[in-house]
Formats: structure tokens, C-alpha cells, sequence
């Protein structure tokens, strides 16, 4: 689009949410700007328990358009991208004194069939003395229930609607934040300031998405000019990673002393992803950092449950998220609502802004759906829906041909380790084949860094995924960061900056 030209949409923010409308409306017809401040999904996106879920728990505060719409939403994102989102099973142990055996069955009983579920199996019950699932657990818990819910890679699931909405024609800026936003006649101006050169350009456009996560209320008041108080409430989540507790395949569900639950899931072949909390945030979303009472009260929870003990120095790993909750009044954080709400502000023959305000992983396909309906009204119509039968990039094969797709991938490039193999294929699917080019031995991808992690591959995320930086490559493009040493960090590191500069100065050329 030329200077000049006016969007339809300009997004701000690149978390899931940001970049699934930004795909939907391209999708569709509209012309979309999308700018993100940072990396994508350096929000609340890659700090999630990155479970699509209908979350049981939260039949227990009667959300059952919430619970009904995430439990559809399993099967479809699985299908839409295998790679990134497969099935996994949850054990919930039944802890005599907390809920009543009858009451988890009747929400199982719900989970089941309230939700359009097909593929995945149903709930069963667990003799916890026989069971496998039994092992690693105190010998307390004689009966557990286990049920269906997904996995997914939230950072990439991010990514890789970025790239699907470039593809379909948006225009996506990353490291770049939305500093004002001024009505003038009947379009918004938009200033844009580069957060790595300081550069200050504008762009107009007839509406605006305020996707900006915990910082929704920022942009309204900062950047918009426009007070909408307390519609947001910012609660703290954080997660401990330990090495490998267990090896069975599924995940625990446990139930607490003070009414809440954590996870405890298999994570990265070689560790074990234990969380959340649920705590009240104030400071800025940027600064957000697990806190001792965090990991604590993480530790505490499920040494009630492991027979081994989880103690601070199992820890490898830590990250802290700030929900943005829709402030509906509750009284405890982690009872506020996990649904989201959009809101329309602009007085008639206005250019508008759509807030969005909460929302779930599981949900953002949904959201996106939701906010393509303010868009037609505000906008007129363009396109129609169109996301639910389309696979995200590298998601084109079979839901449950993971497996295949890995043997396919080693029957092709047989030089390839299999964990290396199987890696790619979770990372990037059938766009593997993109970077692997006609490679027929390792040094046909170039450096190797270590742990199967090709210079190929690295071209690959900065030329295809705007990763710049060695955090962006080992923390949301892929976790290799709990494989990397700090001088292989290093090295890597003083590559892509080396790397990033050269495509600069070609670019000025
Ligand atoms: P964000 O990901 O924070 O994106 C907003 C973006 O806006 C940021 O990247 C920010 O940099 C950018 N931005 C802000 N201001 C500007 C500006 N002025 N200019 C440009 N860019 C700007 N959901 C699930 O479905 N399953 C789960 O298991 C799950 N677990 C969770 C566990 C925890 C601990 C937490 C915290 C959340 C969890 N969620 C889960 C919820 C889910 O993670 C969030 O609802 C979702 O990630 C919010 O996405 P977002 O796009 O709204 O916000």
C-alpha cells in the first residue's frame, strides 16, 4: 500500500489475539497493518500453560458459553495445525477431602459432551494402585479420573498466524509501537516509532484493533486518548520448569488445599512444565517475574502430590504471564471471568476502535470471528468466515499423521538425527522442507550450533519468522534455550546480530 493510501485496519499488538484478527481480516479483503511493539508473542502469549482447553475448573463459576466454544475449539485448531496442537491426557487424582468424586464426574460427565467432541477419547476412570499413572504419585490416591484436552506451542501458534496474515496480504511490523493514535476526519492517524531505530512514520486507516493485551488500557488512555476505567483486571500467572518428573505421557491435574489447581505436564521431552498462580498485578505487563511466594507455593503444590519432592533447585526454568482479565467484579483473581468482551468506542460517523479485553489461547480463532463481525458492521462486509477448515502454515497433513510426517522427513534427508527430525517437524511442519532445501549431509545446512539447531534453520526464522534476536530464536521460535549453554547462547547470539546487520545494510543498498 502506498504511502498515503488508507488502511482498513491498523492492529496494535502481536499476541495471539492480534495476529489471529490480523489473519482473519486479510483473509477476507480488508487491507490490515499490524504493529507489535517487541517480538511477537513477547506478551502474555508465550507465558501461558499452553493447554487448548474448554477448562473444567471453570464450570465450577458456571462459564458455560466459555467451556462449550473451547471444547469445539480443540478439535478444530488440532486439525488446523497437527504440528503445533496435538491431544493429550490429563490424570486427575481424586483427593478425599477436596471435591467429592461425584461432583468431578459430573464435570468430566459435561466436559464430555457439551463440546462437539469427536476425536478425542472420552473420560475414564483410574485405579491409581494398578495404573502406571499411579508411579510417580504418593501412594495416597487410590482413584484418579482421566480425560482429553490439547497441547500447543503458543509462541509459534503466533507466529504462525503472523505469517499466514503476511501471506494473505497484511502488513506486518514488528518491533514497532503504536505511540498516538488522532481522529482526523474520517480516519485515524497512526504514529509508528521503530523501538530498535527510533524511526517516526504514520499511516492512516479507518478503524482500529486494540489488541495490546495487558496493556489494553495503556493504549486506550496513552495512545488513543481515551479513559475506559477498569475494564481490565491484570493477574500474574507464572510456571517452574523441572527436569523430567515422570515418564508417562500424560499430564496431572491437582487439586489444592485453597480451592485452585495446578498442572504438572510432560514438557520438551526432557522436563516437566509445572504451574500456574493467580495473584493481582499492578506494575507494567514488561516487568512481570515469578516471585519467591510463586515458586513456593508451585513447589509445595505438587509435593503434596509427587513422591519426590519438587525443591527450588529441580527449578530450570521460569515464566511469568499477566492475564488480561475482563474486570467483572469478582472477588478472588482467579474466579474474575476468563471470557473475552469487545467494545466498540467512537461516537457515530467516528473512526472507531475495537478493545478487545480478555481471552484464551484456546479462544483467540473465535475472538477473531467475533471481532470480523464489529469490522462488517463498522466497515461493510468483505470476504466471509473462513478460518475454521484452513491449516496454518506447515499444518497441511493428516491430524494424527505426526508420526508419518516425521518417518517421511527421515526417508528424505536421512542424515538427519531422529530427534532433530522430530523437532522440525513439531516446529515447522511440512514448511521443514523450505529450509532443508536439497540438502544431502549436515554441512549442506551450514553452521551447526549445537542440539541439531542448523544455520539453515536459522535463516530460516530470520528471514521467514522476523526472529532478530537470540532470545526471539531460543524462547518463542523454538525452547532450545533449555538446551543451550551459555556460551553456546552466545555464540549464537553474536551470529544473528552479525547476521541481522548484514541483511540491514543490503536492504540500504
Ligand atoms: P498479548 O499476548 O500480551 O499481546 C499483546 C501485545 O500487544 C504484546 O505483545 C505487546 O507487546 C503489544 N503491545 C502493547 N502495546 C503496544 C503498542 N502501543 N504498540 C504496539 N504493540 C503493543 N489460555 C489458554 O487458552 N490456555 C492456557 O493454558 C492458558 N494459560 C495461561 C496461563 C497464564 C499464566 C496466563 C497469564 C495466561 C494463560 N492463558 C491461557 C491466557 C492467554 O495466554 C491469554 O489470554 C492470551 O495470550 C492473551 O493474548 P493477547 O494477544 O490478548 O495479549
Amino acid at each position: 500500500m502506498s504511502g498515503d493510501a488508507v488502511h482498513d485496519i491498523v492492529v496494535i499488538g502481536g499476541g495471539i489475539n492480534g495476529t489471529g484478527i490480523a489473519r482473519d481480516a486479510a483473509g477476507r479483503g480488508y487491507s490490515v497493518l499490524l504493529a507489535e511493539m517487541n517480538d511477537f508473542a513477547s506478551g502474555t502469549s508465550s507465558g501461558s500453560t499452553k493447554l487448548i482447553h474448554g477448562g473444567l475448573r471453570y464450570l465450577e463459576h458456571y462459564e458455560f458459553r466459555l467451556v462449550r466454544e473451547a471444547l469445539k475449539e480443540r478439535e478444530v485448531l488440532w486439525h488446523n495445525a497437527p504440528h503445533i496442537i496435538w491431544p493429550m491426557r490429563f490424570v486427575l487424582p481424586h483427593n478425599d477431602g477436596l471435591r467429592p468424586a461425584w461432583l468431578l464426574r459430573l464435570g468430566l460427565f459435561l466436559y464430555d459432551h457439551i463440546g462437539g467432541r469427536k476425536l478425542l477419547p472420552p473420560t475414564r476412570t483410574l485405579d491409581m494402585r494398578s495404573d502406571a499413572a499411579g508411579r510417580p504419585l504418593k501412594p495416597l490416591f487410590s482413584r484418579a479420573f482421566e480425560y482429553s484436552d490439547c497441547w500447543v506451542d503458543d509462541a509459534r501458534l503466533v507466529i504462525l498466524n503472523a505469517v499466514d496474515a503476511q501471506a494473505r496480504g497484511a502488513v506486518i511490523k514488528p518491533r514497532t509501537a503504536v505511540t498516538s493514535a488522532r481522529r482526523e476526519g474520517d480516519a485515524w492517524t497512526v504514529s509508528l516509532r521503530s523501538t530498535l531505530t527510533g524511526e517516526v512514520s504514520t499511516v492512516r486507516s479507518r478503524m482500529l484493533v486494540n489488541a495490546a493485551g495487558p496493556w489494553v488500557e495503556r493504549v486506550l488512555g496513552g495512545v488513543v486518548g481515551r479513559n475506559h476505567p477498569h475494564a481490565v483486571r491484570l493477574v500474574q500467572g507464572s510456571h517452574i520448569v523441572v527436569r523430567r518428573k515422570f515418564d508417562d505421557p500424560r499430564a496431572y491435574f491437582f487439586q489444592n488445599r485453597d480451592g485452585r489447581i495446578i498442572f504438572a505436564i510432560p514438557y520438551e521431552d526432557d522436563f516437566t512444565l509445572i504451574g500456574t498462580t493467580d495473584q493481582d498485578y499492578h506494575g507494567d505487563p514488561k516487568d512481570v517475574r515469578i516471585s519467591d511466594g510463586e515458586i513456593a507455593y508451585l513447589c509445595d503444590a505438587a509435593s503434596e502430590y509427587f513422591a519426590e519432592p519438587v525443591k527450588r533447585e529441580d527449578i530450570v526454568w521460569t515464566y511469568s504471564g499477566v492475564r488480561p482479565l475482563y474486570d467483572d467484579g469478582a472477588s478472588k483473581a482467579q474466579e474474575a471471568t476468563r471470557d473475552y468482551v469487545l467494545k466498540v468506542d467512537g461516537r457515530s460517523g467516528e473512526p472507531p476502535v475495537l478493545n478487545i479485553f480478555g481471552g484464551k489461547i484456546t479462544t483467540y480463532r473465535k475472538l477473531a470471528e467475533a471481532a470480523m463481525d464489529k469490522v462488517v458492521s463498522l466497515l461493510g462486509a468483505k470476504g466471509r468466515e473462513w478460518t475454521h477448515d484452513a491449516t496454518l502454515p506447515g499444518g497441511d497433513f493428516p491430524a494424527d499423521g505426526y508420526e508419518a510426517e516425521v518417518a517421511r522427513l527421515l526417508a528424505d534427508y536421512p542424515f538427519l538425527e531422529r530427534k532433530t527430525a522430530r523437532r522440525l517437524i513439531r516446529l515447522y511442519g511440512t514448511t521443514a522442507r523450505s529450509f532443508l532445501g536439497q540438502a544431502k549431509a549436515p554441512a549442506d545446512l551450514g553452521r551447526d550450533f549445537g542440539h541439531g539447531f542448523s544455520e539453515a534453520e536459522l535463516n530460516h526464522l530470520i528471514d521467514h519468522e522476523w526472529a532478530m534476536t537470540a532470545e526471539d530464536v531460543l524462547w518463542r521460535r523454538t525452547k532450545l534455550g533449555l538446551r543451550f549453554s551459555a556460551e553456546e547462547a552466545a555464540a549464537l547470539s553474536n551470529h544473528i546480530n552479525a547476521a541481522v546487520d548484514r541483511r540491514g545494510s543490503e536492504a540500504a543498498e
